[in-house]
This record gives C-alpha cells, sequence and structure tokens, in this order.
C-alpha cells in the first residue's frame, strides 16, 4: 500500500501479503476484501491463494526506514491493512519470517501489528520474552464480547505497546478493569502526540472508530465517550478516528438527509471526511511514545 496512508495513526502501511478469512462481526463489511475484489484479487476465505509481493515492494521498509534515520525522527508502519499478519497458514510462514527480519532491519520504524488473532501471536513470532522495542501489538475489538476474548491475549504478550483498536465499534466496551490508574503512563487527549514515556505493564493506547463503506452500522456516542473517559481516568493514549458514514445529531434535518435511528439517537447518513472525527467539538489523537533507547 501507498507511502502516503490516509489513516491519520500511522505514516505508512506495509502488507506482507493480500488476503484473509473473516472472524468475527468487525469483519462484516472488510474493506480489505471489497477493495480486493475491485482490483480483481480473489484472495478471501479458507481456499483462495493469497496475493506475494516481490523484491521492490519489500524493500519499501527501507527506504522508509532510511527516511526516518536521516530525519532523525521514528515514523509508524501500520501492518497489515490488507491481512491479519497471524492468519493461521503454512503457505504464510516463510513470509512471516520475511516480515520479522524486516523488522529487525528497520529500527527507526516502530511496526503496528493489529490482529484479530492475538491467539496465535505467542507461536508465529521468533521472540519470546523479550520482542523488539520496535513492535507494537494490537488487537481489534469491536464490542465487550470480543475485548473479552482478546485483551486478556494481547496482555500477555510482551510488546512494547499494547494497543486497542476499537474500530467499528459495534457496541459498548468497558476496559477500566484492564487498565491501570497509576503516574507515568502516557498522557490521553492532547491534540497532539503525548510526550510521556509509556508504562511496560498493561494497555496503553486506545483507537476508535466508526464504520464507513457500504451497509455501515452506526456507532452511539456514548460508547465514543465512556472509551474515551476510561482513558483518562487511566492516564492512558486514546485517539479517535472516525465516525464513520453515520454521524449522530441532535436535531434530524430535513428533507433528503438519509436518518437513521439506533440507540434512542438520530443519525445522519454523510461521507466520513464530512463527519469527521471530533467527539462535541474536541479531537483526541492520543499516541504512546517510547523513548530511544526502548524502542531499539
Ligand atoms: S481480520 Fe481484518 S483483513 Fe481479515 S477479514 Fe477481518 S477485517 Fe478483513
Amino acid at each position: 500500500m501507498g507511502k502516503n496512508s490516509g489513516i491519520e495513526w500511522t505514516h505508512h502501511t506495509f502488507n506482507p501479503w493480500w488476503g484473509c478469512v473473516k472472524v468475527s462481526p468487525a469483519c462484516k463489511h472488510c474493506y480489505a476484501e471489497t477493495w480486493s475484489k475491485r482490483v480483481g484479487a480473489r484472495v478471501w476465505g479458507v481456499s483462495a491463494e493469497r496475493r506475494f509481493f516481490g523484491e521492490n515492494h519489500w524493500r519499501q521498509p527501507l527506504l522508509w526506514n532510511g527516511e526516518a534515520e536521516k530525519a532523525g525522527e521514528r515514523r509508524r508502519v501500520f501492518c497489515a491493512s490488507m491481512a491479519d499478519v497471524f492468519e493461521d497458514r503454512r503457505d504464510l510462514d516463510a513470509w512471516r519470517l520475511r516480515l520479522w527480519a524486516i523488522i529487525g532491519e528497520t529500527p527507526w520504524l516502530n511496526w503496528l501489528l493489529l490482529t484479530k488473532r492475538p491467539e496465535n501471536a505467542a507461536a508465529m513470532v521468533p521472540w519470546s520474552d523479550k520482542w523488539p522495542g520496535n513492535v507494537w501489538l494490537g488487537t481489534t475489538v469491536e464490542d465487550q464480547e470480543w475485548a473479552n476474548r482478546r485483551v486478556p491475549v494481547l496482555l500477555n504478550l510482551p510488546a512494547v505497546v499494547r494497543f486497542l483498536s476499537c474500530e467499528p465499534l459495534l457496541g459498548p466496551i468497558h476496559i477500566s478493569g484492564w487498565l491501570m490508574k497509576k503516574d507515568g503512563l502516557a498522557k490521553a487527549g492532547e491534540n497532539r502526540p503525548t510526550d510521556e514515556v509509556v508504562s511496560k505493564e498493561g494497555l496503553h493506547w486506545v483507537i476508535a472508530g466508526g464504520e464507513s463503506g457500504h451497509g455501515a452500522r452506526p456507532m452511539h456516542p456514548a460508547w465514543v465517550r465512556s472509551l474515551r473517559d476510561e482513558c483518562i481516568d487511566a492516564g492512558i493514549a486514546f485517539h479517535f478516528k472516525q465516525w464513520g458514514n453515520w454521524r449522530p445529531v441532535e436535531t434530524p434535518p430535513q428533507g433528503s438527509a438519509k436518518i437513521l435511528v439506533h440507540g434512542g439517537m438520530h443519525f445522519e447518513r454523510m461521507s466520513k471526511s464530512i463527519a469527521g472525527r471530533d467527539i462535541d467539538g474536541k479531537f483526541w489523537n492520543g499516541f504512546p511514545l517510547i523513548d530511544d533507547a526502548e524502542a531499539k
């Protein structure tokens, strides 16, 4: 995927391959599947082949690493937007090995590995007690049920940053039981990256967002507010990405606007760029930062 990712929380996006199998309700409208079909790649499902890439593709992270080093500034790489790095297939093993190798060769890049299969991670990475400082591990949790399944698994993995992607957020999620209320964690809720060093324990970052695209499901503002407030209470970074295609409105507009009522709230369908990414007029751009010594 491209150098100039449209995802605000990452500088680059890297896919070690394309293709996947749906595993939970968050996958229902998987945009990666839609996109791959659009470009003629039949790579979804158990029996489909995956799509692999050549040398130029695999050289990209080395170029990004060089740019980051030259700038003296660490960069984030989202991995992966068109696959799940921990999908359990033997034909992916060799490509995973290649990924671990390139992570080792790019110390100026923080690799954000986001998975819906955290239960497979320990057996698939080449690290045991000490993971590289440039690997951030995240799992998607779309509602409480999937948070209960995936967060305890994530917390057992010793990545320097552990994060949740609550996108698409499909129901209320309470995470306070997994957050630690103490000083020294990343500060949440700033309109700029935080400048504190994260703790080695617990969760360090929560990203939330609504769904966009065909069939998008609305996200109740109460779910987002409570997630944000739990992060603030625990002093961890919170990042709000987008409302998606349904923005909550206090007063339903008249005329041709497409309106949906959900959970006692009115939502108006609009483009995700117009729906925006503020909560009650404020932007939430929290990022965890780790110091360079820890990251390398
Ligand atoms: S795990 Fe991710 S890539 Fe795979 S089907 Fe689900 S949403 Fe799509």
